[in-house]
């Protein structure tokens, strides 16, 4: 469960998707090299690396899960009760608030 996130590049608030870090085509190819390594060549000093080094960014990428903005993309996201958010929404909410707050001192007066 996510709560809602302000994305500071498109400024939507929206429940953010999840993403993995790093390129998938990428971890496949290493994945692949070890594979190829192994299959054709037999497990030497090489193939020991691949699979060290495959491993190591499979784990990095799924270690480092990271939190989306679902609209466009963007991971510069912070929390909506974070100060930098609020100060942000109120700044866009600025014009219909006053608005009404004018309604409300009218009334009053
Ligand atoms: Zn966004």
């Amino acid at each position: 469960m996510f709560r809602d996130m302000y994305c500071t590049r498109c400024g939507s608030t929206a429940m953010p998707k999840e993403g993995l870090a790093g390129g998938f085509f990428f971890e496949l190819f290493l994945w692949g090299l070890f594979v190829v390594q192994g299959a054709f060549f037999g497990g030497n000093g090489l193939w020991i690396l691949l699979l060290v080094v495959a491993a190591a960014y499979s784990g990095w990428r799924h270690s480092t899960k990271r939190r989306i903005c679902p609209k466009c993309g963007s991971s510069d996201i912070i929390p909506v009760d974070s100060p930098k958010a609020r100060q942000s929404r109120t700044d866009s909410d600025c014009a219909s608030r006053d608005v009404h707050s004018g309604e409300n001192g009218a009334a009053a007066m």
